[in-house]
């Protein structure tokens, strides 16, 4: 993508290690994903529609504005932060804000920058990524065959993204896969899927779809439930639950017959939301407290309202202080989407 050759850095105040924020269901909130666009090179089925209207250019806010606000939210307790989308790498000049807010990894008030990708573009940031700080990459991958990858994401072409993959890895960036899992479609490749990711070195997370915003189709018919993929795979691999953690919402198995990590992402058959350390930011600077819910806080104004940051820090803590307890998800013949907004809009 093109640079826009302009200065993101924001003049900050030190953070303070100690600086936590908290819900009223004693759930800190540690954690910041900010969907940078909304826009997307691909059309996946299960997050898009094939005809999307996006948003006009205006309404985003800057690079030197979306550094300003993750900047707060470190101060105010976020140590881990990840930039999704949209695809977070057509964002124009995307990598100035990585390598800006990998300042903050340097004086360690931030514990890790990390991004989710389709990986249509990542094989031209890699090396760059790792010299911004970045050390793990989540690339969305739901099939390794070229015909189906094709029909998954409409736009899409599997080789640019085994190549990103390829050039990753070169660079140095630990890879988790991320597969959505998808009824009749991924639903019986997904031990190859397993076997591949971890022979590749690459940890794998399934996730079920989430009935997020209109995508032109019937989401039962998408709808695969973890439960019963987890109890076929049992059949053949020697799944151990271990304790390991990324921030995320994922639960993780070690496999023995592969030696790698599977994770598992079952908002609707187990929700996670009672251990939930996320907010969600999005390009026009808009806070979602939770992925599930329409409540939101808007941020743009209060930013651009002071120069100083004591009136966006005010609205975050309002933010937060109403953060809800769950989402409500249910899918199932003519059920509505349990918010409006495409997960491309939040990022996931
Ligand atoms: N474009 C990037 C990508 O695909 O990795 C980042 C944004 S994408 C919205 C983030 C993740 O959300 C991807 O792993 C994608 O598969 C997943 N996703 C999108 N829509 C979903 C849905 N309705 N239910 C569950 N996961 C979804
Ligand atoms: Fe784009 Fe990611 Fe959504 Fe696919 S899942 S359409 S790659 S934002």
């Amino acid at each position: 993508m093109e640079q826009t050759g302009m200065p993101v850095r924001s003049e900050i105040s030190a953070v303070d290690p100690a600086a936590t924020m908290t819900d009223p269901f004693g759930r800190m909130v540690s954690y910041l994903r900010v969907s940078v666009t909304d826009r997307c090179d691909f059309r996946c089925t299960y997050c898009m529609a094939e005809d999307m209207t996006f948003l006009p250019k205006r309404d985003l806010l800057t690079l030197e504005e979306l550094d300003r606000l993750c900047t707060v939210f470190i101060e105010k307790g976020v140590r881990k932060l990840r930039l999704t989308g949209g695809e977070p790498l057509v964002r124009r000049g995307i990598l100035q804000l990585v390598r800006s807010l990998g300042r903050h990894l340097e004086t360690g008030a931030l514990e890790e920058l990390t991004l989710t990708t389709n990986g249509s573009q990542l094989h031209r940031f890699a090396d760059e990524l790792v010299d911004c700080g970045v050390r793990r990459v989540n690339v969305s991958l739901d099939t390794l065959d070229a015909d189906k990858f094709a029909r998954i994401t409409r736009w899409g072409r599997l080789e640019q993204v085994m190549q990103s993959l390829e050039a990753a890895g070169k660079a140095g960036l630990s890879i988790k896969i991320n597969a959505v899992a998808l009824k009749g479609i991924n639903e019986f490749e997904i031990e190859d899927m397993l076997k591949w990711a971890h022979g590749e070195g690459y940890d794998l997370t399934l996730i079920e779809t989430m009935p997020l915003g209109e995508i032109g189709e019937d989401r039962t018919d998408q709808y695969l439930p973890l439960s019963l993929v987890r109890q076929r795979l049992a059949e053949k691999f020697s799944l151990e639950p271990i304790a390991y953690k990324t921030g995320g919402p994922a639960r993780y198995v070690s496999v023995a017959e592969t030696g790698g990590r599977l994770g598992f992402i079952t908002p609707m058959t187990h929700n996670f939301c009672e251990s939930c350390n996320r907010v969600r930011l999005t390009c026009t600077g808009t806070l979602y407290m939770c992925l599930g819910q329409d409540d939101a806080a808007d941020l743009r104004a209060p930013l651009r309202e002071s120069e100083g940051n004591e009136l966006v820090a005010q609205a975050i803590d309002e933010a937060i202080s109403r953060k809800p307890k769950g989402h409500d998800f249910v899918i199932g013949r003519n059920a509505a989407p349990a918010v409006s907004r495409h997960m491309s809009t939040t990022g996931g």
